[in-house]
C-alpha cells in the first residue's frame, strides 16, 4: 500500500486546517449571535431610532404589503422580519420625521 502515508498526511492536514480555522468559526458564531441579539432587541421594541435626526418613534410593527415581484402578501408584522410567504426582507425604511434612510437590522 504505497499511498497510505499520503492519505494519512491529507487527513492530518485537514485536521490541522480545521484546528487553525476554528477560532475564525468561533468568532463568526459570536458575531452572528451579536447581530441576532441586536435585531431581536429592535424587533421586540417595535421602534427603530433614526441615526440622522435621533427620532426614535419610527414604528416597525405595521400592516405591510410585500413588494416582491409576484407576491403582494399583506400582513401585520415587524418591518425587520421577512415576508412570511416569500421570505423577502426590507433592507431599509425612511425616517418618518426627517426622511433619511434607516438600515433595518
Ligand atoms: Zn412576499
Ligand atoms: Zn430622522
Amino acid at each position: 500500500m504505497p499511498d497510505t502515508p499520503r492519505k494519512l498526511s491529507s487527513v492530518v492536514g485537514a485536521f490541522v486546517l480545521f484546528v487553525l480555522a476554528s477560532p475564525i468559526f468561533a468568532l463568526r458564531a459570536i458575531g452572528s449571535l451579536f447581530v441576532f441579539h441586536r435585531a431581536a432587541k429592535v424587533i421586540r421594541a417595535g421602534f427603530i431610532r433614526c441615526p440622522s435626526c435621533g427620532y426614535s418613534g419610527n414604528r416597525l410593527d405595521v400592516l405591510i404589503e410585500c413588494r416582491a415581484k409576484g407576491c403582494g402578501w399583506t400582513e401585520h408584522r415587524s418591518l425587520a422580519l421577512p415576508c412570511s410567504r416569500c421570505g423577502e426582507r426590507l433592507e431599509w425604511i425612511h425616517c418618518s420625521e426627517c426622511g433619511a434612510s434607516i438600515e433595518l437590522p
